[in-house]
């Protein structure tokens, strides 16, 4: 089975931007049994990136084609491949609904070039973007597999890894059997840096890691003749990549959320957990609520947006606003002190922060934000930059949030076993 790749975008044919795309999937070819003997970078030109479709699956079995899904006029990938395989754009209902669902979860206005990202070539199947907005898409056509991927390297590798890989495998002999480690509180470069060896290592077993939101997720793929073969080598490879990251892979379970691992954490220690939220606004709660089964940990929580709020509902001192300032550490302590009290629970996490793109100064930037976590009347706090639009600091805060809480559960808990308290 032989696969190629274009790369769609002036900008990586005039050398303002490296192909790492090219690289990553280059490098997961040959682990996955496909051969492959053609790359094309191509502009953002109609004309040209129908003929080089039409010359790809005239010599190829797969073409995968990235980049050139986004909103704009120059993202025109998928009008080059209709084109090309004589099919009509239509709309896919499930993607449209999915781009709606994240405007209005973001508070950003949507325009009308937004729904040309729901396009599909007809008789094509979209492939759900967790990273972003742009859904890939596969179509089957005369035999040949046509495969479009967004072109943010962390949009694809996410897409390539979750979707794309199952679904080449079931095209080339034997089986492709995959695991995912899910890791926190750990950079993707600390951990390239740990599993040096596994990720450039040329064994049978490769492991990819992908970033995801204050995440990493290590995809760890073995081919082999069946399943079980498959499955006893990438067994010890996951073995080892928990042995070398300890406590920072938090499952390894495919459907397992960092939010659902710390659910499950709390609900193992039979703690209640609250939340106090000022730049997150309850986003934090959202998430935790999105764990079925929460119930039995959460009961409310608080969202104090204004000074007002944080001294009227949790407590926190006129003078310690006035001193430090709302998004401070002393402030998040004494939000999470006031929110165990109020809410009557084992745990609170406080977050406050500056989403921006306003109100931000020299001393205190927009991104700077603040969590505090509360364990059985143990504060911790920590300090945080965060970079992007208001909605992605927002997100990240709550990431944070989550991942501070599993941390300091975890160490109270050991401090407890080790007989420290
Ligand atoms: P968007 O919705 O962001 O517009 P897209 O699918 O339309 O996504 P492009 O517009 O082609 O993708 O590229 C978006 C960004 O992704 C580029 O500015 C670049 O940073 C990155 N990118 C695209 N292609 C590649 C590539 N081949 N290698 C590395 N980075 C890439
Ligand atoms: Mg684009």
């Amino acid at each position: 089975m032989t696969v190629e790749t274009i790369f769609v975008g002036t900008e990586i044919l005039l050398g303002n931007i490296v192909n790492t795309n090219g690289a990553y999937l280059a490098g997961r070819f040959a682990g996955l049994g496909l051969s492959t003997y053609y790359q094309t970078v191509v502009g953002d030109n109609l004309e040209r990136i129908c003929e080089a479709v039409r010359q790809s699956i005239s010599r190829s079995d797969i073409v995968i084609l990235c980049g050139g899904l986004g909103p704009t006029q120059d993202d025109i990938t998928r009008d080059g491949v209709a084109k090309a395989l004589g099919l009509n754009l239509v709309t896919d209902e499930h993607s449209k609904k999915r781009i709606e669902e994240y405007f209005a979860r973001s508070g950003k206005t949507m325009t009308e070039n937004n729904y040309r990202q729901a396009l599909i070539p007809e008789g094509g199947k979209a492939i759900d973007n967790e990273c972003g907005t742009a859904p890939g898409i596969v179509i089957e056509k005369d035999g040949k597999t046509v495969i479009l991927l967004p072109g943010p390297p962390v949009e694809l590798k996410a897409m390539f890894e979750k979707d794309i890989v199952p679904l080449l495998s079931e095209k080339t002999d034997g089986v492709i059997y995959s695991a995912t480690v899910k890791v926190c509180g750990k950079s993707e470069s600390e951990i390239a840096t740990i599993l040096d060896d596994l990720i450039n290592g040329d064994g049978e077993v490769t492991v990819a890691p992908y970033a995801k939101c204050c995440e990493v997720h290590l995809r760890v793929t073995a081919k082999a003749e069946d399943e079980k073969t498959a499955k006893k080598l990438v067994k010890p490879v996951v073995k080892e990549i928990k042995s070398r990251l300890e406590e920072a892979v938090y499952t390894t379970d495919d459907d397992t959320t960092l939010e659902k691992a710390v659910v499950d954490l709390l609900l193992a220690n039979g703690l209640t957990v609250t939340t106090v939220e000022s730049c997150t606004g309850g986003l934090l709660a959202g998430r935790l609520i999105n764990v079925p089964g929460v119930s039995e940990v959460f009961k409310s929580g608080h969202i104090t947006y204004s000074n007002k709020a944080k001294r009227k509902l949790v407590s926190v001192k006129k003078t310690t606003l006035d001193k430090y300032g709302a998004v401070s550490a002393k402030v998040v302590k004494e939000m999470a002190r006031g929110a165990t009290m109020f809410n009557h629970a084992d745990v609170a996490v406080a977050v406050s922060g500056i989403a921006g793109p306003d109100g931000g100064t020299e001393e205190k930037p927009v991104g700077l934000v603040y969590i505090g976590c509360s364990v059985c009347g143990e504060i911790t706090t920590a300090e945080y930059h965060f970079t992007g639009t208001r909605e992605k600091i927002r997100e990240c805060a709550v990431a944070e949030g989550l991942i501070l809480m599993r941390r300091c559960i975890l160490e109270y808990y050991s401090r407890v076993t080790f007989g420290e308290k």
